[in-house]
């Protein structure tokens, strides 16, 4: 690759260093005498007054005349892996797609928390000869959990014995144990290809040979691997990694949310022995840097994790896997707006292996890319178990919805109560948390928004407070309304999970319930927790937000209802029809996927919507051919292209004039048209309102050149003003 070509300028000691700052470009720093530099390597460099990491980053401008004398010098090569042509030239690609300084996208490559110095020195210990003097209960449970003789780290044997760090220390004052230095802990075991391989129908079968061909071909690929949820795709994929894993190679597996990565665990470590390295914001700090080290060095086989594991240093990346290709979290939209299954397809092509795109209900972009014969379509068209992909039935709330206050029809509740009544589980699906989405003065009207966004306050009976789902601003529940004042007038709106739970326990007294959603009380490892005792048959009624949608395997599952299933359909978001069919398609998809026949209503003010007879007539294609078919008459994506500017700032008048001045600057062109700028529909978040512009343009147009060449003929933002580019943007609020 040239970017290591030893460039001119090698020659005359000067190197460009890219910042992780929102900057333009490189600068150029002077190479003291005794130091060797590539391009990859991590520098300390002087920036003003501060000291700063960066990177030794491709020239781009091998012609300008600097003089060395005058250039400040690198203080330091900084002792960590330097990063790969290929994490160099997936920065830069990022960098000009998104339009975003490269800076940005290089913080995200860096932001590992890493410690320079290798692995702390871990401790263990071992009994010795040696009895106490003094024995408590503690110091003999410990003895006890040591009296097999074997090392064991000290926290270990604090976790095992029930005490606290400071037992083991005084038995090691005392000699009764000796420490022992261990060797580093291994980032991650080896998976064992052969562990336990079940035994696939032929149509997985041939699915994972192909699969198995394309990582032995060494060769970028694209493959939708497309299936009904339970039908075993992701058997079918772990052959693949099978096969990554005796080529020596590594793969990384891209998955939407961290909840469903736990359940993910497991399954790959019954299925390899070991669990893969974990890849996501809430691993420790320390493993973080472990797993780092051990990518780049090539010990790391296997990496789970979430969108920021595509910026891992893999010595060698063999396959790349985005488990539900079609989930919106997908889409970073803050900071660098990067869509990372769009971006691990640009990996696996820089790394020249094949990318496994995986999904129910593949995105309309994949669908369409699968239909052109761009990417190389997997069926496996039905459940491993043999049971039917649940029916959907309609209820139509015109004709036969719930009583005044109420949110269950009579029909979906009797049919809770049978299933329920008959051993199963049922589940109902609310994407609202929260038990109220709005507060209202029963007196004046009045409705609770939030000081800093152009949202309502969500009441949060268990926490009892109102929240703002924008800006997490939170107030207690007033007693009197604080526009007229009347007492005791305040009445919730509207259902969240928390209300619906309240509802089936009135309509089932003796029903285990269980809310879930990403307000639980003790965060991930609750959720796990409860998750898992839903698993078991320990709750009869689930009451959930999307995070039950995916991934979840609910044996006990005979029932799904979806309170409000028309929610997204209908606004302004030319992706609402495809987010509706996915989400509820998804959410039917948990029922019945053991061995009993699942159910599933869907509660709707709208069942003659081409949506929800999709789904009723269980005709997928039908869907997809109408959906695109629309978009392409429309030119939506990915028909057309679109690139969104928001402008904000907290000055709403000076966020307009900017927007104003940013849509007279949109350089002319036949194939551009600009639409805007308008008020946001979300116009006001944490205090900065907000106006956006889009240019819309036919596919195929270089988007992002388009909107580089806009700004840089545009007014600067100056002040607090900020204007954010987004490309191919996912939300339109
Ligand atoms: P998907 O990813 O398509 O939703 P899964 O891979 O999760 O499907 O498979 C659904 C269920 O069927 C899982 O419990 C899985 O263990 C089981 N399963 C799938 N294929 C096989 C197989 N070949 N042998 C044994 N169990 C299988
Ligand atoms: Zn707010």
């Amino acid at each position: 690759m040239e970017l290591f070509s030893p460039s001119e300028r090698q020659r005359d000691r000067i190197v460009d260093v890219l910042l992780p700052l929102a900057i333009g470009s490189a600068y150029s720093y002077r190479v003291p005498e005794a130091l060797e530099l590539a391009i990859g390597d991590i520098v300390v460099v002087p920036l003003g007054t501060r000291l700063m990491l960066g990177c030794v980053w491709p020239s781009n401008d091998d012609t300008r005349a600097v003089d060395p004398a005058k250039l400040k010098a690198i203080v330091r090569k900084y002792e960590v892996v330097p990063l790969r042509p290929d994490l160099v030239a997936l920065i830069k690609w990022i960098a000009d797609y998104t339009v975003t300084p490269p800076g940005m996208v290089l913080r995200l490559a860096l932001r590992h928390d890493e410690s320079p110095h290798v692995g702390r020195e871990r401790t263990g210990v071992r009994l010795t000869d040696k009895r106490p003097e003094r024995l408590t209960a503690a110091r003999t449970r410990l003895i006890e959990a040591l009296a097999d003789g074997l090392i064991r780290a000290k926290a270990e044997a604090a976790r095992e014995a029930g005490v606290s760090a400071s037992v083991i220390d005084g038995l090691v004052d005392d000699g009764v144990l000796k420490t022992v230095v261990l060797p580093p802990e291994p980032a991650a075991e080896t998976p064992d290809p052969n562990h336990a391989r079940p035994d696939l129908s032929p149509a997985q079968e041939q699915a994972a040979a192909e699969l198995v061909a394309a990582v032995e071909a060494r060769a970028f690929k694209v493959h939708l691997l497309d299936g009904v949820t339970g039908s075993g795709k992701t058997e079918a994929y772990f052959e693949a990694v099978s096969a990554a894993i005796r080529a020596g190679r590594q793969t990384l597996i891209l998955m939407p949310e961290i909840a469903l990565t736990q359940a993910f665990l497991d399954r790959f470590a019954k299925r390899f022995g070991v669990r893969p390295a974990q890849w996501h914001s809430a691993v420790s700090s320390p493993r973080r840097g472990r797993t780092f080290r051990g990518v780049a060095a090539g010990e790391v086989s296997v990496v789970a994790g979430a969108r920021s594991a595509l910026f891992l240093p893999f010595a060698d990346l063999g396959l790349v896997i985005v488990d539900e290709e079609h989930d919106p979290a997908y889409k970073q939209e803050d900071g660098v707006h990067y869509h990372a299954r769009d971006m691990a397809v640009v990996r696996a092509r820089l790394n020249a292996c094949p990318v496994i795109l995986a999904s129910a209900t593949p995105s309309i972009e994949t669908e369409v890319n699968a239909r052109r014969g761009r990417y190389a379509r997997l069926h496996l068209p039905e459940r491993f178990s043999g049971t039917r992909v649940p029916r959907l039935e309609p209820i139509d709330l015109r004709r036969e919805g719930p009583p005044k206050g109420k949110w269950i029809a009579p029909r979906l509740a009797e049919e809770m109560g049978r299933t329920v009544e008959a051993g199963g589980q049922a589940l109902l699906f609310l994407n609202r948390r929260g038990y109220a989405p709005l507060t209202l003065c029963r007196a004046c009207g009045h409705r609770i928004k939030c000081p800093s966004c152009s949202s309502w306050l969500v009441e949060h009976r268990f926490r009892r407070r109102l929240e703002c789902h924008q800006c997490g601003y939170a107030m207690p529940v007033p007693a009197e309304c604080p526009h007229c004042h009347a007492p005791d007038s305040m009445v919730p709106c509207g259902p969240g999970v928390e209300r619906l739970q309240e509802e089936v326990a009135a309509l089932m007294p003796g029903a285990r319930t269980q809310v879930l959603s990403s307000d639980l009380a003790g965060g991930v490892e609750r959720l796990r927790a409860e998750l898992d005792a839903v698993a078991r048959g320990e709750v009869d009624v689930v009451i959930g937000t999307q995070l039950v949608a995916k991934g979840h395997n609910f044996p006990g599952l005979a029932l799904v209802g979806a309170v409000d299933a028309d929610v997204g359909l209908g606004y302004g978001d030319p992706r609402a029809a495809e987010r509706t069919f996915q989400l509820l398609h998804q959410v039917a998809g948990r029922a019945g996927r053991a061995h009993i026949e699942g159910r599933a209503l869907l509660q709707t003010y709208m069942p003659e919507h081409p949506v929800m007879q999709a789904l009723v007539a269980g005709d997928r294609d039908a869907f997809y051919d109408r959906e695109i078919a629309a978009r392409e008459e429309a030119l939506l994506p990915p028909f057309g292209r679109f690139a969104a500017l928001v402008v904000s700032g907290t000055d709403a008048h000076a966020v307009q004039s900017h927007a104003r001045a940013l849509a007279a600057a949109s350089p002319r062109a036949e194939d551009v048209r600009v639409l805007g700028p308008a008020e946001a529909p979300l116009a006001l978040v944490r205090g900065r309102h907000r106006w956006r512009l889009l240019a819309r343009t036919p596919r195929g147009f270089d988007l992002s050149a388009y909107v580089r060449q806009w700004m840089e003929s545009a007014p600067r933002a100056r002040g607090n003003l900020r204007v954010d580019i987004d490309i191919d943007p996912q939300s339109f609020l």
